[in-house]
């Protein structure tokens, strides 16, 4: 019996490529690829993968090689029944689509971090059979001077707490996420959204983590693992924010007065907000509590979160706490961003239209995947401009305005 298999790549996690392929959005806080029509969702055929590793850009007993290890033992934590083995550290040569999967850090232009996923589908279903991530030696590869901060976990050092350096950790966290099949995820504080905080930090060292809802998204695609641990709450000061993209956007929680007002916050400290309180007055204080996906499911509503029942209770206690949405725990006002635009449609075969909030800057810069800027495009003072890229066909491009940046596909056909 003749079966054939079309090859297609999945570059950084985005869909919908020749249109076979799409993102379902669930209210679960995952998303992960589908086959279309039958919406069969796109794993690996076995539940281990084993990388090769550029030695050269992790060599043995580098901060890189450390971090890469790091990673991958954290998804092997997460409860999805999908386990990262051993990379082989490997001398050989790199490149996409060579039948390998492989990690790699590149000097060469290159958007921060990338993911690059072939599948193999038969006209019904697929399967991953490759995924190669690549790194670029800089997180912003037009500014070399930000570096990437390799293992070091010292809260200072990082860009998010003032610091000079990028995180790299929680940036392949969220790479290696896609690999599993996990795309973007914009609804809730999430790795597989804004990673460079989503981190957790205690006595001024970083952890990067899975969390809860990518955790869940691996349980969705390759089942439970056997290995429960029921305390495993993770707590942070970075909560969801809003949607930012595909991606959600995260902020610092904050501290309100007993009644739910707005307490000020004075100043800084190590780049997290400090507040000057009253002695002798009550506050409420935002945390976001997980369970980084290894609690037992049930019992526990998806869309909740972790609710001291009382301020005065103990807080090491799970029979102190409830369950409380979201949107309850959460502040969730949205508020525009300065350069916020949307791309539509988004594939596209080439027309598209760029809408603009503010008409704060007076041109789009187009660059391609390897980052090379292709061009400007000066937008209408109207907020509406409508653009053609169909000579860029077949090809993931990047619009950027202002410091914003969206990725868009020109499909070919
Ligand atoms: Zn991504």
């Amino acid at each position: 019996m003749n079966t054939y298999w079309s090859r297609l790549k999945l570059i950084f996690g985005l869909s919908l490529i020749l249109g076979q392929f799409a993102v379902i959005r669930e209210v679960h806080a995952y998303t992960y690829y589908i086959t279309l029509p039958n919406n069969n969702k796109i794993v690996w055929p076995t539940k281990s993968l084993q990388y090769h590793v550029a030695n050269g850009s992790f060599p043995s007993g580098s901060a890189s090689r450390t971090a890469l290890t790091n990673v991958l033992g954290r998804w092997n934590e997460s409860p999805g029944d999908f386990t990262f083995l051993t990379p082989i550290w490997d001398n050989g040569t790199v490149g996409i689509e060579n039948e390998e999967s492989e990690i790699w850090i590149t000097t060469g232009p290159c958007v921060g971090a990338l993911h690059v996923g072939t599948i193999e589908w038969n006209g019904s279903s697929a399967k991953w059979i490759e995924s190669d991530v690549i790194f670029s030696a800089f997180p912003f590869w037009k500014n070399p001077s930000i570096p990437w901060s390799m293992n070091s976990d010292i809260q200072t050092n990082m860009k998010v707490y003032g610091g000079p350096a990028e995180m790299w950790e929680p940036a392949a966290l969220h790479e290696i996420g896609h690999a599993l099949g996990l795309a973007h995820t914009n609804n809730t504080y999430n790795a597989l959204g804004a990673h460079f905080n989503h981190v957790q930090v205690n006595c001024g060292r970083i952890r990067s983590y899975v969390g809860e809802d990518a955790g869940n998204g691996s349980v969705f695609l390759y089942g439970p693992t056997n290995v429960f641990f029921n305390y495993d709450l993770g707590v942070t000061h970075w909560k969801y924010a809003e949607p930012s993209g595909a991606y959600s956007a995260h902020s610092l929680t904050q501290i309100f007065t007993s009644g739910g007002g707005t307490v000020i916050s004075s100043d800084a400290f190590e780049g997290v907000r400090r507040y000057y309180v009253q002695a002798g007055t009550t506050y409420k204080v935002q945390f976001t509590y997980e369970n980084n996906g290894l609690w037992p499911e049930s019992g526990f509503t998806r869309e909740g979160t972790f609710k001291l029942k009382d301020p005065g209770l103990d807080n090491h206690l799970p029979e102190n706490w409830i369950t409380s949405s979201y949107m309850l725990v959460l502040n969730t006002t949205r508020i525009d961003k300065l350069n916020q635009f949307i791309v539509y449609p988004n594939p596209s075969t080439g027309p598209l239209t760029i809408q603009v909030t503010d008409f704060i800057n007076k041109y789009a810069e187009i660059y391609n995947i390897m980052g090379q800027n292709l061009g400007r495009i000066r937008l209408n003072e109207s907020g509406t401009t409508n653009i053609d890229l169909s000579q860029y066909k077949s090809g993931l491009l990047i619009i950027k305005i202002g410091s914003v940046h969206k990725k868009i596909i020109i499909s070919g056909f």
